[in-house]
Parts: structure tokens; C-alpha cells; sequence
């Protein structure tokens, strides 16, 4: 392993502070710093950029981001037993880390930040996925932040990132490319991890677009989306029947048959779609 910083191996980090795995906090730790440094370019140049990392456990992302130059790394971390491992980084690189003991789904950490703002994170799958729909729908666009460079189990980065027509594509497919450029940059095998998962991983780089792809109301197109995709067997004129009496028109009006299924949709179908709901 090359040495990208001064601070001990990760393998060594964690026997110092017995940092044993836990389950229940979704806990796959990645020990090879090389790795990590791969993922902290994914977002790019982040010199001028403050970076929130999510879930750090015991740094190795966290490493990968400083000795990769991030202007200044905020992470938050709900385990209380990776502190004294996150205290070493922070000495070793003044100024530049700061770590917040709390939980990610309770306290919203990016006011805390100077933008432009990437996010980098290796969390458990759920809180992911979670934290991923708020960041995709903030009260405004562009949000605070430029870009999300998040690790998902393979199957959910491959949902984010699906074309209409196969049965990955969903509600997920759509929030995602309707205001970013969604990517996988990487997908790892099970034993990249500490202790291995299940099932490969991948890493997702989506950046904030500056305006959305189509123009739509963002919360009729995520009832229409909601509706079309919740009865994804039916045709479209049967699943979308309770969105308006005249829906077989509206569908029509946009070129989409009413015997279509929601999986053979564009996102631009969907929010012309959308749009009729808000002339
Ligand atoms: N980033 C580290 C790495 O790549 O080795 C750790 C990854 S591990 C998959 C997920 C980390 O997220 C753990 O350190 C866990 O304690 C933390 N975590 C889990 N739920 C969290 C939450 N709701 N808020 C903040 N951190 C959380």
C-alpha cells in the first residue's frame, strides 16, 4: 500500500481503537487508502471546494479527500467510538477537518459549509438512499451543493442511472437525471470491504445541473411519477386514472399512448406529461 499520508495504516487505526464492525450502523469499512484516494477524484478538483462526507468511520475516505487536497472536509460521523481516529486526521491536517458527532438524517450540516460544496459519502444503504431524495429535492435548484459522490449497493446505483425500458428504471431513474448528469464510476466487489457485504457496491457521481433537463412542477411530476411507477404493470391509462378524469387526452396530447407502461417513458414524456397539470 503507498503511503498517502503521515497517520498509521487503517487496519492499524482500527486494532488501536477497536473499531470492530457494527451491523446494526451499517458498518463496511474500506481499509485500502489507495482506493479511497481513487474515490475522492471522482468529484475532481475540490481545492476550492468544502467537502461533507457522511459516515466516515475511521477516515480512510477521509484521508483520501485531505491528501487529495479538499479546501476543507466537514464529516459526520454517529458512532462516537471513530472520534479519537477522526481526531488523528484532523491534527494531522490543521485547519481543514472538522467532525460532528450526530446523525445524518436528524441535522442538516451543509449550512455549516462555504460553496461551492461537494458531497462524498460510503454510508450504510438505506440512510443513502434517503439522503440522496432529500439532497435531489431541496426548496430550491441549484441546490448548495455542486455534486454527490455516494456508494450504493450495485443494484440501486444501477436504478439511478437506468434508460426508460428495462425494469431498473423507476422513480429513483427520474428524480436523479431530471437535474443531474447521473454516473457510475466505479463498482467494487464484495471484498473490497471490511467486513464484506453481500452483494458489490458502486460508487455514483451525480452533478447538479443548473437548471432541470425539462421544465415541470417538481411536485406534480413526482405525484405523476409516483402514481405511473407505484402500478408499474398497468398501462398507463388505468395506473394514471386517478390523476385526472381527461388523463387518455393528456397522454395523448404529449405522445404517449395510453396503453403505454410507465417503464417505456422518457423523462422528457413525463414532464411534458407534468406540464399539463400546471397550464
Ligand atoms: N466511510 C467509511 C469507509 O468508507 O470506510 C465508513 C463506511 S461504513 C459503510 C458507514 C459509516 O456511516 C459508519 O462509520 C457508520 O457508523 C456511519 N453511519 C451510519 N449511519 C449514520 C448516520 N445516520 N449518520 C452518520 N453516520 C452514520
Amino acid at each position: 500500500m503507498s503511503q498517502i499520508d503521515n497517520l498509521p495504516p487503517l487496519r492499524e487505526v482500527i486494532a488501536t481503537h477497536q473499531l470492530s464492525a457494527k451491523k446494526a450502523l451499517g458498518q463496511n469499512f474500506l481499509l485500502d487508502l489507495n482506493l479511497t484516494a481513487r474515490i475522492a477524484r471522482i468529484p475532481g478538483d475540490l481545492s476550492q471546494m468544502d467537502v461533507l462526507e457522511v459516515g466516515p468511520g475511521p477516515g480512510g475516505l477521509t484521508r483520501g479527500l485531505l491528501s487529495g487536497g479538499a479546501r476543507r472536509v466537514l464529516a459526520i460521523e454517529k458512532d462516537a467510538r471513530c472520534l479519537p481516529a477522526l481526531a488523528e486526521i484532523a491534527d494531522a491536517y490543521p485547519g481543514r477537518l472538522e467532525v460532528i458527532e450526530g446523525d445524518a438524517l436528524q441535522i442538516d450540516p451543509l449550512a455549516h459549509l462555504e460553496p461551492p460544496i461537494a458531497i462524498c459519502a460510503n454510508l450504510p444503504y438505506n440512510v443513502g438512499t434517503e439522503l440522496l431524495t432529500r439532497w435531489l429535492t431541496p426548496p430550491e435548484w441549484p441546490p448548495v451543493w455542486s455534486s454527490l459522490t455516494l456508494m450504493f449497493q450495485k443494484e440501486v446505483a444501477e436504478r439511478i442511472v437506468a434508460q426508460p425500458g428495462g425494469k431498473a428504471y423507476g422513480r429513483l431513474a427520474i428524480l436523479s437525471q431530471w437535474r443531474t448528469d447521473a454516473r457510475i464510476a466505479l463498482t467494487l466487489p464484495p471484498g473490497a470491504f471490511t467486513p464484506p457485504p453481500k452483494v458489490s457496491s458502486a460508487v455514483v457521481h451525480l452533478t447538479a445541473l443548473p437548471a432541470p433537463r425539462y421544465p415541470a412542477n417538481p411536485k406534480t411530476l413526482e405525484r405523476i411519477v409516483a402514481m405511473a411507477f407505484n402500478q408499474r404493470r398497468k398501462m398507463l391509462r388505468a395506473a394514471l386514472k386517478g390523476a385526472a378524469p381527461d388523463i387518455e387526452d393528456r397522454l395523448r396530447s404529449v405522445g404517449i399512448p395510453p396503453t403505454e407502461r410507465a417503464e417505456q417513458v422518457s423523462l422528457e414524456a413525463f414532464c411534458a406529461l407534468a406540464r399539463t397539470f400546471d397550464r
